[in-house]
């Protein structure tokens, strides 16, 4: 961590639960917010910062993840999300320091209602308007409201970064990103918002948005080195409406950036108050044996098998920061960055997501009922995974759309044909070479049978749509081989300054992710010689000896966490929870 006090910000008494109005928490959730943003920001946004800006957003987005996942969820849509797009296409300098300072809140308004997977194709229309200079905003109707972001608080000043499909001279220009000012009267006259009723989880203003003739100065049309000269000529550097519409939705990177160290963050405070917690868990067992819960070896594999989750996530999302938050220099004009980075961005955002909701969620069943309620923080971090399923890019459309770049583009080679026959008994198979096997196998099936149906002259589209299990199941392989390779390096064998201490636990939180993922799959790796039968029901047994091994360095697990006491509140992270469950 960069700053050391920066978890201190998290003990203000605005971070106290029991001041949160329970009608509308939100309005505590902009309160932590401020408070966060004044004692953090600067003139100029982190983003837009030096390395050390950056890593301190990042910190702070994963703080504020493992306090409270509402105020993470409105922290990076300003932070990240907004303001990303203000320094990337080209905001007028004055409305990046009105992002910069909290003057308005950022937001993000790309998804429209009636449409799956309607950011391909936005039906918010930007006509513009010679006479005036101006942009005149428009939802067509209702299936193309904006729905659902969290615009929904009234006064409180609110800067959304809007979708829309750019018209100049009745010439479709694809879609375009402008600046529109929501809530403070400022040019805001046009725009409905419909504040949706109050959510379960992760609960915020969310509203839906309509836009009926809002005027947009031509400065907040966020050009990207487009342009529409005095006499109507348009010009787009790259030239082509499909390119400028998959560079505006591409914008969604900057939300990558921040929501993988969310997740990861979240999935780690998860681990940090049910590991502990199991430790000191008295339970009995049907010969009215007293023990805690962390010596029962399922127990141990929920919880050991959360934590190798949790800090492979961890490892992923940090490694794709740089990346996801890279700035051209001089900003405000760019091609992005290029597909095949994309896709690997997206593809790391939908395996941290998960990677992360399967953390949360055996820390919850660890931690029985008291897992359930709010006041342990276990199902807010699971509502934060839960809303990444669809927030951010759907997962499953971004799987299905990796697997078509894999099956059809020529930026993805599987991997080299299998690891041979199965390895010596006793001896340990080479886990990641494993999974590329069948990872090489589904990839070559989904292939071939795409060729024959096109050899059958069977329409693509068709013969695609036949395939999508299939396909969604070759990106799954493709991204449990990637995340545990990613991990892979580091910990299979820490070197010399790694292999003591809490970096001794390491090549056993690696053997665990990797027999995780080869064992549902035990019985496609025996029947393909490439796991002996043995060695394939044996793979059970091997988790449980890896428990075992863990079971006395659980501190040591807990210590890799990097969760400050500070940020975890509620009684399971509390010294005495059975006091504080009952108080
Ligand atoms: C908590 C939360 C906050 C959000 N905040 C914002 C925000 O601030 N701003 C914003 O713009 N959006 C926001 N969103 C919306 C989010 O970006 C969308 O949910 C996401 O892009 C998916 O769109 P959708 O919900 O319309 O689902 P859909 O696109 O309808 O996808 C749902 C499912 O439909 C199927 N499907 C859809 N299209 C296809 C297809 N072509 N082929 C095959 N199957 C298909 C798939 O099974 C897919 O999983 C938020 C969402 C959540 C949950």
């Amino acid at each position: 961590m960069t700053d050391p006090d920066l978890p201190k910000l998290f003990e203000d008494p605005v971070f106290d639960d029991r001041a949160a109005d329970p009608a509308r928490p939100w309005t505590t959730t902009y309160r932590r917010v401020a408070h966060l943003g004044a004692r953090t920001g600067s003139a100029a946004p982190l983003l837009a910062g030096g390395p050390a800006d950056r890593q301190r957003l990042r910190d702070l987005l994963e703080l504020t993840a493992m306090a409270d996942p509402a105020a993470f969820h409105v922290l990076f849509l300003h932070q990240c999300m907004a303001t990303g797009a203000a320094l990337d296409f080209g905001a007028a300098p004055e409305d990046v320091a009105a992002l910069a300072s909290g003057r308005a809140v950022g937001a993000a308004l790309m998804t429209e209602v009636g449409l799956g997977n309607s950011s391909a194709a936005v039906r918010t229309e930007a006509v513009y308007d010679p006479v005036a200079r101006e942009f005149v905003l428009t939802t067509p109707d209702a299936a193309a409201a904006k729905y659902p972001p969290n615009v929904g608080m009234p006064g409180l000043p609110r800067l959304a970064v809007v979708g829309a499909r750019l018209l100049v001279a009745g010439v479709d220009r694809g879609t375009c990103l402008f600046l529109v000012p929501l809530h403070d009267g400022d040019g805001a006259s046009g725009v409905t918002v419909a504040p949706r009723p109050r959510t379960s989880l992760l609960p915020l203003d969310y509203a839906a948005v309509r836009f009926d003739g809002v005027r947009v100065p031509y400065r907040r049309w966020l050009a990207d080195g487009a342009s529409i000269s005095g006499s109507g000529a348009f010009h787009d550097p790259l030239g082509d409406p499909r390119l400028r519409t998959a560079r505006s939705v591409g914008w969604a990177r900057f939300a990558w950036g921040a929501v993988t160290a969310g997740l990861a963050a979240a999935a780690r405070a998860a681990v940090a108050i049910a590991l502990p917690h199991a430790g000191r868990r008295a339970t009995v067992d049907r010969w009215g044996v007293r023990a805690a819960a962390l010596t029962r070896p399922n127990q141990q594999r929920l919880l050991f098998g959360a934590a190798a989750r949790a800090l492979a996530a961890t490892e992923f999302a940090r490694g794709i920061t740089d990346t996801a938050w890279r700035l051209a220099p001089g900003g405000g004009r760019g091609t992005g960055l290029p597909a095949r980075t994309m896709g690997e961005l997206a593809l790391v955002k939908t395996a941290v997501d998960a990677l992360a909701d399967e953390a949360v969620a055996r820390c919850r069943s660890a931690c029985g009922a008291a897992g359930f309620f709010s006041e342990n923080r276990l199902v807010d971090y699971q509502a934060l995974t839960a809303a990444f399923h669809a927030a951010g890019g759907d997962n499953q459309l971004m799987l299905l759309d990796a697997a078509w770049r894999m099956a059809t583009g020529d930026d993805y080679t599987p991997p080299p044909a299998g690891p041979g026959p199965a390895a010596a008994a006793g001896s340990e198979p080479d886990w990641p070479l494993l999974l590329a096997a069948r990872e090489r196998a589904l990839y070559t099936r989904l292939t071939s049978g795409l060729a024959a149906a096109s050899a059958g002259g069977l329409d693509p589209s068709a013969a695609w749509h036949e395939r999508l299990g299939l396909a969604e199941e070759f990106a799954h392989a493709h991204r449990t081989r990637v995340a545990v390779e990613a991990v892979a390096a580091r910990w299979r064998r820490p070197g010399p300054s790694g292999g003591s201490g809490e970096q001794a636990v390491l090549p056993d939180l690696f053997r665990l992710l990797a027999v995780e993922a080869v064992l549902p799959h035990a019985d496609w790796y025996a029947a393909r010689g490439l796991l002996s039968g043995a060695a394939a029901e044996a793979l059970d047994a091997d988790l449980t000896a890896v428990c075992r091994r863990l079971l006395p360095q659980a501190e040591s697990v807990a210590g890799l966490l990097e969760v400050p006491a500070a940020v975890v509140r509620g009684p399971l992270g509390g010294r005495d929870y059975v006091r504080d469950l009952t108080s």
